[in-house]
Formats: C-alpha cells, sequence, structure tokens
C-alpha cells in the first residue's frame, strides 16, 4: 500500500482552467472539507495545470488536500526548453505527478520507457508518481488488453520503484472522456492482472491501484465497492467541486 490505506481520489484537471477557474474551483473543494460532518476517509490529489501549481500548492496549505503535477521531466536541469523538471515540481510545492497519462502517449509518443524514466527521475526527487497504464479499444476487442497491461506494467516501472513509493492508474483509452465506464467486471479482471504482475516484480500484490475512465457521481459508488480498487483518477468530473466531492464522499 502507498502513502496511505485509505481511498486515494486524484483530479486531473488536463489542460484546463485559467487563474480564476482554479481559485474557484479549490476554493469550492475546500470549504467542502470545512463543513462539520465532513469524512476524511479518503484522501484527495488534485492535479492542475503547471501553470497553476504555485497558486493552488498555495491554496491548499494547511488543508487535507494534496497537489501533483500532469508531467514532468525525465531530466533534472539544462538545456531541455519548455520542460519541468521534477526538482521545480517538488520545489513548488506538489507531491504527486501523473506519470504515462494516454494521452500523453498518444499525442506525445511517450514510450513506457521514457514514462520509467520520468519516475526514476520523479522518485528520486520525492515524488509519488501516479502511473498510468491501459489498453485501446483495439486492444480490448483483440483480446490482448492483460497482455498490454502486462507489458505497460512491467517496462513503465523504474528500477527504484517499491510496491509502496508509486501508485498506478488503469486507465482503459476508450473510456477516458468517452462516457463509457469499464464493466465492473473489466475492471476485476485488470486490477487482479496487475496484482498477479507486481507479486511477480516485487514479491507483493499490496500496491495502489486507482480506476480511471468516466468515473461520475453516478457509477462511482460501483467502482468503489470493489476491493481491488483502491481509489480513483477522474478527469471531467473533477473539474466541477460537486461533482468531484460526491465521488469522494462514494468512497467512504
Ligand atoms: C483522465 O483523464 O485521466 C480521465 C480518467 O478522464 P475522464 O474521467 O474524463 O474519463
Amino acid at each position: 500500500m502507498s502513502f496511505t490505506n485509505k481511498k486515494i481520489i486524484a483530479g486531473n484537471w488536463k489542460m484546463n482552467g485559467l487563474k480564476n477557474d482554479a481559485w474557484k474551483l479549490t476554493n469550492d473543494l475546500l470549504s467542502k472539507f470545512e463543513s462539520p460532518d465532513e469524512k476524511l476517509g479518503f484522501e484527495m490529489i488534485i492535479c492542475p495545470p503547471a501553470t497553476l501549481l504555485s497558486e493552488v500548492v498555495s491554496m491548499v496549505d494547511g488543508s487535507p488536500i494534496k497537489v501533483g503535477a500532469q508531467n514532468c521531466c525525465d531530466k533534472l536541469d539544462g538545456a531541455y526548453t519548455g520542460e519541468i523538471s521534477p526538482v521545480m515540481v517538488k520545489d513548488i510545492g506538489a507531491n504527486f505527478v501523473i506519470l504515462g497519462h494516454s494521452e500523453r502517449r498518444s499525442y506525445y509518443g511517450e514510450t513506457n520507457e521514457l514514462v520509467a524514466k520520468k519516475a526514476e527521475a520523479a522518485l528520486n526527487q520525492g515524488l509519488t508518481p501516479i502511473i498510468c497504464i491501459g489498453e485501446t479499444l483495439e486492444q480490448k476487442e483483440n483480446g490482448s488488453a492483460l497482455a498490454v497491461i502486462e507489458d505497460q506494467f512491467l517496462n513503465s516501472i523504474p528500477e527504484n520503484a517499491t510496491i509502496e513509493n508509486i501508485i498506478i492508474a488503469y486507465e482503459p483509452v476508450w473510456a477516458i472522456g468517452t462516457g463509457k465506464v469499464a464493466t465492473l467486471q473489466d475492471i476485476i479482471d485488470v486490477h487482479t492482472k496487475i496484482r498477479e504482475v507486481a507479486e511477480k516484480k516485487f514479491g507483493s500484490q499490496n500496491i495502489s491501484i486507482l480506476y480511471g475512465g468516466s468515473v461520475k457521481p453516478n457509477n462511482a459508488k460501483d467502482i468503489f465497492s470493489l476491493k481491488d480498487v483502491d481509489g480513483v483518477l477522474v478527469g471531467g468530473a473533477s473539474l466541477k467541486a460537486d461533482d468531484f466531492w460526491a465521488i469522494a464522499m462514494a468512497s467512504v
């Protein structure tokens, strides 16, 4: 298990939000934590765009909300124009970084090997990588999903990873932003596979696995009912404080 035994509710804002939006969304979330009957049975992580990290880190200071970046470079500093180093992410006060999201793999050509290098660099700076893996629709339909998952898991995880210092997000590509959520059986099958591969690699199945792909308030309870699900990575619904909060509350 990673840094927590509680369910992890992570929000990926993707490339959305200007300063005012971040201010409102973060404040709306903070105000929910202030309600007297709020239950802290979960850990909440929000991952804004890099331009808003500093602002959001300052806003959540002293609150239960934690902050992550959506990407980082595999290098620490130097002539890499436009990149953001894990040292910078840590310096700004974030503690997590999403790596290998399918949008980065498909639009920016990120390979398992690059994801592993980024994760290694992130771990060396004390960041917790949330490493995303997931099959495409074609791979699901041709029956290779579990083999793809095994390959991505084994090759996206760096040498300095342990069962405790990384979080895996299983995100079927066909379920991201499409409104098509994986069936509960799909989730069970893939999470079980990930645990089997983790056992082979680390000698333990006890790794944190989030499910991601069209998680919404109306399906969150069913997803959290699966004992193999340690949390969720939420895209679209994390941009609405009420929805993100409802998802979090479905976990407790
Ligand atoms: C994501 O981007 O990681 C994601 C799961 O998006 P959505 O919840 O919108 O499907």
